[in-house]
């Protein structure tokens, strides 16, 4: 059934996220005008030159006016402060909702701003790149990716199937979950692998006996995958652990834990454990394969030396 469009959209943040959300609602028709916020006067300029919205507002509260969804694409930890700047100017019956990579943290400081008869239903997309701001984005970026939205109890139903509908509209499978439930999720297969990127490329960085030139030299070895991972907009990922410690933490034990046991492992040349650990990995790989969230194809379907396809450079959180 065709998505009834939506008379206005609010993007508050122009950054990937926002701009993509932008390009996919211009093409598939899913808002008659879109407004746009974001901090700095040269995001405000740029999204216009490149015709991500309509009208764009200096200040977040005339950007959400008469808006009938209002999406906050911002970094985790201005949300609370943004929700609260927006809040005396949200139409009754609004959705609010946002792509925030942790869902406890932003329920926690966006949901006392949000007036009554106002819907607030939390939501992140899985799907990114390491790329930000306004010309990052692009239409596809959601497709066969899974949106996953957190709803607070008591959510009205019409809402939640609106914004259900809304993201099948930008091409994406939605899934609904309880907040912490997301969080320990992400943890697993978002946080701590950027995590670990970081600490590698800092590792390489760091080293004495390997020059800097020998490491980009030799990338192709796998560390050029870390660096894309590790090539992510710093806010955001600060933003990211600041606000998703605990299940971090939590998992960063586990991890070490696993870690020393594969160390041992190569120390007492148990060549079994190693071989069997291994195994169970790629038989890992090829479920993400068959569920269809990456390529097959050699080398993350790079082609050669040069450049990614569109798959393998949208395939982070
Ligand atoms: P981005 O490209 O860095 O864009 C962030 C946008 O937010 C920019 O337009 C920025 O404006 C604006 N902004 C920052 N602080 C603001 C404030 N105080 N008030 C108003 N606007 C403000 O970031 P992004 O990658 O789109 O990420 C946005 C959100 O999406 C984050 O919460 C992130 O967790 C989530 N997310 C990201 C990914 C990913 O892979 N990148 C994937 C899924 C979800 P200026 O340009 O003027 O600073």
């Amino acid at each position: 059934m065709a998505f009834e469009p939506f008379d206005k959209v609010a993007l508050i943040g122009l950054g990937l996220i926002g701009s993509s959300l932008s390009h996919v609602m211009r093409r598939e028709k899913l808002a008659k005008a879109i407004s746009g916020h974001a901090r700095s006067a040269e995001t405000r300029d740029r999204a216009m030159e490149l015709g991500l919205a309509d009208t764009m507002h200096e200040h977040a509260a005339d950007a959400v006016r008469d808006a009938d969804l209002v999406v906050l694409c911002v970094p985790i930890g201005v949300c609370g402060q943004v929700a609260q700047a927006i809040a005396g100017a949200l139409k009754p019956g609004a959705i609010v909702t946002d792509v925030g990579s942790v869902k406890a943290a932003v329920i926690r400081d966006v949901a006392p701003h949000i007036p009554d008869g106002v819907h607030f239903i939390p939501g992140h997309p899985i799907a990114g790149t390491e790329y930000s701001g306004p010309d990052s984005g692009f239409a596809s970026l959601f497709e066969d990716r899974w949106c996953i939205l957190t709803p607070l109890n008591g959510t009205d139903k019409g809402a939640a199937a609106r914004l259900t509908a809304f993201w099948r509209a930008c091409g994406s499978d939605v899934d609904v979950m309880e907040p912490d439930h997301h969080d320990r999720v992400l943890s697993i297969t978002s946080h701590l692998p950027q995590l670990i990127a970081f600490n590698i490329v800092k590792t390489a960085a760091d080293l004495e006996e390997v020059t800097q030139q020998e490491v980009i030299k030799y990338s192709a070895g796998g560390f050029r995958d870390f660096t894309r991972l590790a090539a992510s907009d710093p806010t955001m990922w600060r933003d990211v652990y600041l606000n998703n410690r605990q299940a971090v933490l939590e998992l960063l034990g586990r991890f070490s834990e696993d870690l020393s046991a594969l160390q041992r492992a190569i120390r007492w040349g148990d060549g079994d454990m190693l071989f069997d650990t291994f195994t169970r990995a790629r038989g890992i790989r090829q479920r993400i394969i068959e569920a269809g969230q990456d390529t097959a194809e050699p080398d993350f379907g790079r082609g050669g030396q040069h450049g990614e396809t569109a798959d393998s450079a949208r395939d982070k959180d």
